[in-house]
């Protein structure tokens, strides 16, 4: 089985009126002005994971500010998984900052959320570190059984737009906090694999994964080898970042590395199958 399991998807609305969403969120403003920042619907999704021969995607909403633009794409997003047989599994997107929070956790939770993300916290305007958002974020992906899928980001390296994420510090103190959470930790977790090799932080792993989006964009294909040293190849899970990344691209890169076969079939599918509690195919 093939997952994806770091996609993006917006509703017709967004794609269409990508100019009023643009003056509406500085977050999207900073990835989305390029044109080349290419927005996908469901339908596009579908059709892409048929084309790379790709069976469940993860897909993600966007960390918007505004908590009623994550209301707005958190729909769209059960609605298209909803529709699709099983191959979409949706992440939606909130403001845990906002004031209705947990009823709408409570809501996506039950019409089939399987995880948040891709969370901003930067963008959105709050810290991972003794912050009442970071508990309700924790709060959540217990009660519901929900992964978090955080936006990460190199401190160091060349700049691009989106480079700004979340300091590895703070996500560092975020999975130390709430061990029992399950945490992806998106763009090889912005350098956190490098510490597992301090054991307090590699015991606070337990429960995180690295995902590969955007690998060409970011790091030598060695990358893989050397996540795989540090945390396992059993938290390593393929992402493309569709649709700015093609799935298809991403999947031959993956496996133009020369990762092992049972490496391979752990990264490619059955790591994010056994997350996200997915039938055995
Ligand atoms: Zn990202």
């Amino acid at each position: 089985m093939i997952i994806d399991s770091h996609t993006h998807i917006f509703p017709p609305a967004v794609v269409d009126g990508r100019d009023e969403y643009l003056r509406r969120d500085a977050g999207f403003r900073e990835i989305y002005t390029r044109l080349e920042a290419k927005l996908a619907t469901a339908e596009e999704l579908l059709a892409s994971m048929d084309a790379a021969g790709i069976d469940v995607s993860v897909a993600c909403g966007f960390g918007w500010a505004d908590a009623e633009l994550c209301r707005m794409h958190s729909d769209y997003l059960l609605e298209a998984a909803a529709a699709s047989g099983g191959r979409i599994i949706p992440f939606c997107t909130v403001q845990p900052g906002g004031g209705d929070t947990r009823d709408d956790l409570k809501r996506y939770a039950a019409r089939g959320a399987r995880g948040l993300g891709e969370l901003r916290p930067l963008h959105q305007g709050y810290s991972l570190i003794d912050s009442s958002e970071a508990d309700v974020l924790a709060w959540a992906a217990d009660a519901y059984d929900l992964a978090l899928l955080f936006h990460c980001s190199e401190p160091l390296g060349h700049v691009y737009p989106g480079k700004t994420g979340l300091p590895v510090e703070q996500i560092g103190r975020f999975v130390a906090d709430f061990p029992g959470v399950a945490v992806i930790a998106a763009h090889w977790g912005g350098g956190l694999p490098f510490y597992a090799l301090m054991p307090e932080v590699k015991a606070a792993l337990e429960r995180t994964y690295f995902d590969t989006a955007a690998t060409g964009f970011l790091y030598e294909s060695d990358v893989y080898a050397r996540v795989i040293e540090l945390v396992g190849e059993e938290k390593i899970l393929f992402g493309s970042d569709f649709p700015l990344i093609s799935q298809e691209q991403a999947l031959r890169e993956l496996r133009e590395v020369g990762l092992d076969d049972e490496s391979r079939r752990l990264i490619e599918g059955e790591n994010a199958r056994q997350l996200l509690r997915l039938p055995a195919p």
